[in-house]
């Protein structure tokens, strides 16, 4: 008998490696590798996610109107015009459905999410990877990859893993030298890091060709409940919510995501907190020799001499109890990336890197 064979491209889809979150015996281990928010979501959104238990026999909202209208609200965004999915992952996965397939192409950088590639494969598309300049997006590349067959150009900015970005007068120019017929994706995961930044908003509404995702996921510490959102032209939210399921997000989810986006002293205390001990850990990290490029983000993407130094220092880490992300997979086998804890944890993983650096016989002041 032969074995059903699945579409095209599926086969070549590499799994999505997540953060480690445990080390087999260790017990209180620090997790650095995911880019959570060590201060976890308002109390707010824990509160609304806590009521929605009363009701968990109930459907969810299939329009999530509260949602899109507090997000509206709150950005100063057309609600008609955002979509909610199970993170913003869903969101990208619409746009794959939606507008990739056999015969076209998906542009990505170079160190790009590892999900556009995977959502391209699983759609049939062919994904089409973009040189960066030493980390960078580059315009001018990405301009030069697309063709008739482009159908979505994926860019994060800023970006993971790299934690740089780049500026919107380049993002818009990106935009306008698009081939007829493709769609730019402006992945904001990371833009409420930015202070003023509008993830690409403006760009969405000044043209019909670009789309921006978000999500709850990172500053809005909501990663477990699987919520983010799109927004885009009228007619790319139209053919999005033709292949969104009806209760593609929980009502647990949507309840504590909008308490989430409604509390805005929070996030900007969340933003104050992680630039203060991101610069504090990226300046001590260069002190003993680990450089890294300034960061827009929640993470350090820490550069050691060689891959095999990266790799030696991730081992020393697991040991004591500290995940940080290696990211070999995104041809950047030589860095770590290190989300930025709390205080405690930054304070423990220079250290533990320090130790690493300069040898286990100056462990004097612990
Ligand atoms: C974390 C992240 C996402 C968000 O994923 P969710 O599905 O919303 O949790 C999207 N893009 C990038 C670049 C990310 O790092």
């Amino acid at each position: 008998m032969t074995q059903i064979s699945p579409q095209p491209g599926i086969m070549d889809i590499t799994l999505y490696q997540g953060g480690a979150a445990n080390v087999p015996g260790l017990e209180n281990v620090v997790k650095l590798s995911s880019n959570e928010n060590p201060l976890g979501p308002c109390d707010a959104a824990a509160e609304a996610f806590r009521r929605a238990s009363y009701s968990l026999h109930r459907y969810p909202s299939s329009d999530h109107a509260p949602l899109r209208r507090a997000i509206g609200e709150v950005l100063d965004l057309d609600p008609d015009r955002i979509i909610c999915g199970a993170g913003s992952d869903e969101i990208i996965a619409f746009l794959c459905q939606a507008y990739a397939g056999p015969d076209t192409e998906v542009v990505h950088t170079e160190h790009g999410f590892g999900m556009y590639r995977i959502n391209a494969l699983a759609a049939g598309a062919t994904p089409v990877e973009v040189k960066e300049r030493e980390r960078v997006t580059d315009v001018d590349a990405l301009l030069a990859a697309c063709t008739e067959k482009t159908r979505l150009v994926f860019m994060a900015n800023p970006n993971n893993p790299t934690g740089t970005m780049i500026g919107t007068a380049e993002v818009a120019r990106l935009a306008a030298g698009l081939p007829q017929g493709a769609l730019l994706v402006l992945d904001g995961a990371y833009a409420e890091y930015v202070e003023g930044y509008d993830g690409g908003a403006a760009l969405v509404d000044s043209r019909d060709n670009v789309v921006m995702t978000r999500t709850f996921s990172k500053i809005h510490g909501l990663g477990g409940l699987r919520i983010g959102w799109g927004y885009g032209p009228k007619h790319v939210i139209d053919v999005l919510n033709r292949v969104r399921g009806p209760f593609n997000v929980s009502q647990a989810a949507l309840n504590a995501a909008e308490a989430a986006i409604r509390d805005t002293a929070y996030l900007a205390h969340c933003r104050v907190e992680n630039a203060r001990w991101r610069g504090w850990m990226a300046d001590a990290l260069a002190e003993i020799g680990v450089p890294s490029d300034v960061s827009c983000t929640n993470f350090v993407l820490a550069r050691f001499a060689s891959a095999q130094e990266a790799s030696d220092c991730n081992d020393h880490l697991t040991a004591q109890g500290l995940l940080v992300r290696p990211v070999g997979s995104y041809k950047l086998p030589q860095c770590l990336r290190i989300t930025v804890g709390d205080e405690a944890s930054c304070r423990r993983v220079v250290h533990v890197i320090r130790q690493f650096k300069e040898g286990p016989a100056d462990d004097t002041n612990l």
